[in-house]
């Protein structure tokens, strides 16, 4: 078996316990004969993994009990929907930080079903390469919320540290670097993200949101779309994704292991400065677009000065292993996704990769 570096932004690389563990429990689940997939999402067996997965998102962000953990369905594309829809009275207004095309689209969902303001972008000629600071937000304090993306996948931004938002409730997008360092959970009324980066496969999106908040909720929506039929029914009230759930609790697992949160991120923050470090390094050769105080430590982002010497560097590196790191089509260029399960040894190779390069 000759397993590649991954540096796919999402679906990504999973640990290989993670894989290896579902491997070994594939054709029979703890001995009831048959996969997880195959159990009734209502029955003791599932039910199990299900709470073992919402306990360790609980103590690895230590959630607090102002707050319940819900798996849904639909990505983060859907969350930017049902944000709004549930969290938004009529009439009142949503405040949306914009640093990156996720962003974009989400303020876009919003306006679509109601008032919603952009509050602060930090584009330029249509581009991002920075997050803006605290103070530049231009904060409505009647908006329902305010909304923001942690880590910016396309552009390579991430904001270091989160803005502030004093009596307004706070919701960030955190898709692409959720479990990748130490959040206070209660200064945000709602934290989500799709599962396909840091937490496991695509089909499960975790909600972190406040309890006040999903009762107080709007009621005249779809009840399946009313964040209070998935916590009342502990995220079943449809058939939840069994086997997505169970690969998060896999990573999670994994990540436990790993000594939690605060040893990943130190793992994270090594990884990524080894490898700006790199193309800080050649310069004459790499581009850093990123301004460096919004550098992202998981998505790295750099060109080659055109659109050919960077596919050439793409098909180079692929040939010796290297896989995924073709940039966005609106960014161009390359770009390493360093998720929690890429080992420091895909990053050591990256960068040996990256150093010896000639065109
Ligand atoms: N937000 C961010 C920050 C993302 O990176 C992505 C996907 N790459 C999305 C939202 C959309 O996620 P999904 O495809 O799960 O809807």
């Amino acid at each position: 078996m000759a397993r590649v570096h991954n540096f796919n932004p999402g679906p990504s690389a999973l640990p290989l316990a993670a894989l290896e563990r579902a491997r070994d429990e594939l054709l029979d689940f703890n001995g009831t004969g048959m996969s997880i997939m195959e159990q009734s999402h209502r029955g003791p067996v599932y039910d199990a993994v299900h709470e073992e997965a919402r306990g360790l998102v609980r103590d690895l962000l230590e959630v607090p009990d102002s707050h319940d953990v819900l798996f849904l369905q639909g990505g983060a594309t859907a969350q930017f929907a049902l944000v709004p829809m549930n969290l938004r009275p009529i009439g009142q207004s949503a405040d949306y930080v914009t640093t990156g095309v996720w962003g974009q689209k989400a303020l876009k969902e919003a306006k679509h079903s109601g008032l919603a303001r952009e509050a602060a972008t930090t584009i330029q000629d249509g581009k991002f390469f920075r997050v803006p600071d605290s103070s530049e937000i231009d904060r409505d304090p009647q908006a329902a919320y305010l909304h923001f993306c942690s880590n910016n996948t396309v552009m390579g931004t991430q904001f270091a540290e989160f803005p502030e938002s004093p009596g307004v409730p706070l919701i960030c997008d955190m898709s692409s670097d959720i479990m990748a360092r130490p959040v206070d959970v209660s200064k945000f009324a709602m934290i989500y993200a799709g599962a396909q980066k840091n937490l496991g496969p695509s089909g499960v999106t975790l909600v972190i949101l406040r309890k006040d908040l999903i009762e107080s909720g709007r009621k005249d929506i779809p009840f399946i779309f009313q964040y209070r039929t998935q916590a009342e029914a502990r995220s079943l009230a449809n058939t939840v994704p069994t086997f997505g759930v169970y690969m998060l609790r896999n990573v999670l697992a994994w990540l436990k292991s790993q000594g939690g949160v605060q040893a990943i991120h130190e793992v994270n923050l090594k990884k990524a400065a080894q490898l700006y470090s790199v193309l800080e390094e050649r310069s004459d050769l790499y581009q850093l677009a990123v301004e460096p105080e919004s550098r992202s430590f998981m998505n790295v982002v750099w060109n080659l000065g055109s659109q050919e010497a960077d596919l050439a560097c793409v098909a180079r590196a692929t040939e010796a292993g290297l896989v995924g790191l073709k940039g966005h089509k609106i960014v161009g260029g390359l770009r390493a996704s360093i998720f929690n399960a890429v080992a420091p040894q895909s990053v050591n190779a990256l960068c040996e990769f990256l150093r010896d390069y000639r065109p």
